[in-house]
């Protein structure tokens, strides 16, 4: 069956192109999929438009579109493990994780569909003038292309599926070029669910050919995209000239700040998981490690065992930790990060390789891998290598730890560890990040907020503010008694 689905059909790429999707863990293939290109996105948009302007979808009562996104979260659980599967092939993720992810996806969409059944967003105005009527009521936002990247792909797909249809807007996906399958499967799950036609449509295909014509095609209202800075730029660019609504959330190079009164196995244990979790490929990954003077040596000796021990493995090993990079490209990019790091003054402690392990040699693997001694203006602390490196610079106190913090284009997450509950609410409060965690890293529910400030981006996912992203608020008044004013009397 073909991969397109554009307008409630199933549909081959307009130019007869395919595209081999290979599992990063192997090289192995997992298949061919429809390559779309301009005049796929062209038709999807129409289709889009068509759904939004003339179509059922907007005007289903909001109860009813909650219902459906409770329905296609059962049907997440249902085939749970045939999505965990397709996604561990597609990212090289182990199966573990993946199914982890899925948990979360369908948690996402039961989380929206409550929201959205509840109702409650539009208010009657308390106005002055007794004969008026006045309220604020809560409208779609129209069509919305939704962009997604390669490292969580279903996951950060549902936190812009859920809200968007939940709120009545229509939409077209395109999903990372590199890992287009659950997001096949999550089309045909929402037409099970009993989606209408045309409200959701895919199509697969490369950023500059498929992406750019979905955030400047004039029938788009509003482009939501997760992905990298530069990327997010052009997006705003591109949506510029017709003023679409634009949600972005390009990462982080996230602080995790550990004190010298932190309890000290744990926060050993989180600054591992906080930046090689996924082979360091997720926006919130701690990769910079800020520890106070006194605890450097002995934090740092312990963090380096851990990463030492952590086994490289496809995704259905079930004695590795980690998988690999997802593609040839980016392992090239994260080694690079790694030489500039040690070309700039950074020692290495571990990792800065590729395994020797010839096992791995088919497939995108990287060392996890630990820079010491770093200092702020290092490239390999600036930008987000999205990779298992860890850079560790030094603090002496709380102001030097905040300001080291701070000092980056980025404010998507952080943390700080210690053990003195003022400091803690001291410095997550000064920190300039969506999230701070305290003594703690990574978790997040779908009832908090998600996002970024600074270059980060801006915009919610998740939470009542995820919903809201694809709302207008519309003032209606109404004039219960008109009669002449005779202003120009
Ligand atoms: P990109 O930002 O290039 O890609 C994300 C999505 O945007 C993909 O679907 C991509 O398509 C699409 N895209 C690319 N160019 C355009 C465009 N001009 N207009 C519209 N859509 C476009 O991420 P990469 O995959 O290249 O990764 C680059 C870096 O981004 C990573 O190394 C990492 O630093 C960061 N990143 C951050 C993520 C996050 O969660 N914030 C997630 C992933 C990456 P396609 O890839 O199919 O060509």
């Amino acid at each position: 069956m073909p991969e397109l689905f554009i307008g409630g059909t199933w549909t081959a790429a307009a130019g007869g192109r395919k595209r081999e999707i290979r599992c990063p863990a192997d090289g192995a293939l997992v298949a061919s999929v429809d390559e779309a290109g301009p005049e796929d996105a062209s038709a999807a948009v129409a289709a889009a438009r068509d759904a939004y302007d003339s179509g059922p979808w907007p005007r289903t009562p909001a109860a009813e579109r909650g219902e459906l996104l409770l329905r296609t979260a059962d049907l997440l659980e249902r085939d749970k493990a045939e999505f965990a599967r397709a996604e561990s092939l597609d990212t090289g993720k182990r199966l573990v994780e993946s199914a982890y992810d899925m948990d979360d996806v369908a948690k996402c969409f039961r989380w929206f569909g409550h929201l959205v059944a509840a109702g409650g967003h539009d208010r009657v105005v308390d106005t002055a003038p007794p004969d008026v009527d006045s309220r604020v009521v809560h409208e779609p936002v129209g069509v919305c292309s939704l962009i997604t990247p390669w490292n969580y792909p279903l996951l950060q797909t549902s936190w812009k599926v859920a809200p968007a249809l939940g709120a009545g807007n229509t939409f077209v996906l395109k999903p990372s070029e590199l890992t287009p399958h659950t997001a096949v499967m999550l089309m045909r799950r929402l037409t099970e669910a009993g989606l209408p036609e045309g409200a959701a449509n895919l199509v697969l295909g490369a950023g500059g050919v498929v992406g750019v014509p979905l955030t400047e095609d004039p029938r788009v209202d509003m482009v939501s995209f997760t992905g990298g800075l530069v990327t997010g730029r052009r997006i705003m660019a591109a949506a510029a000239p017709t003023v679409k609504k634009v949600a972005l959330e390009l990462g982080g190079k996230n602080p995790n700040v550990v004190f010298s009164d932190a309890a000290f196995e744990a926060a050993v244990d989180y600054a591992a998981t906080a930046v090689f979790l996924h082979s360091g490929q997720v926006c919130s990954a701690g990769a910079r490690l800020l520890v106070q003077e006194e605890l450097h040596d002995a934090f740092v000796a312990e963090v380096v065992e851990q990463a030492e021990s952590i086994r490289l493995g496809g995704p259905f090993d079930e004695n590795a930790r980690a998988g690999p990079l997802i593609s040839a490209e980016h392992l090239e990019k994260v080694e690079a990060y790694v030489e500039a790091g040690l070309a700039e003054g950074a020692v290495l402690r571990c990792g800065g390789s590729r395994p020797g392990d010839p096992e791995l040699a088919d497939g995108f693997y990287y060392l996890p891998t630990v820079l010491d001694e770093c200092t702020p203006d290092m490239t390999v602390v600036r930008d987000e290598s999205f990779g298992p490196v860890l850079t560790v610079e030094r603090f002496r106190d709380e102001e030097e730890a905040v300001a080291l913090a701070n000092d980056t284009v980025y404010g998507l997450a952080g943390a700080v560890w210690t053990g003195d509950p003022a400091r803690a609410d001291r410095v997550a409060s000064r920190m300039r990040a969506g999230t701070v965690w305290i003594n703690d890293f990574h978790p997040y529910v779908p009832q908090a907020e998600w996002g970024g400030m600074k270059q980060s981006g801006f915009g919610r996912e998740l939470g009542p503010a995820g919903l809201a992203e694809y709302l207008e608020a519309k003032h209606i008044w109404r004039n219960l008694s008109p009669s002449p004013q005779r202003w120009f009397a």
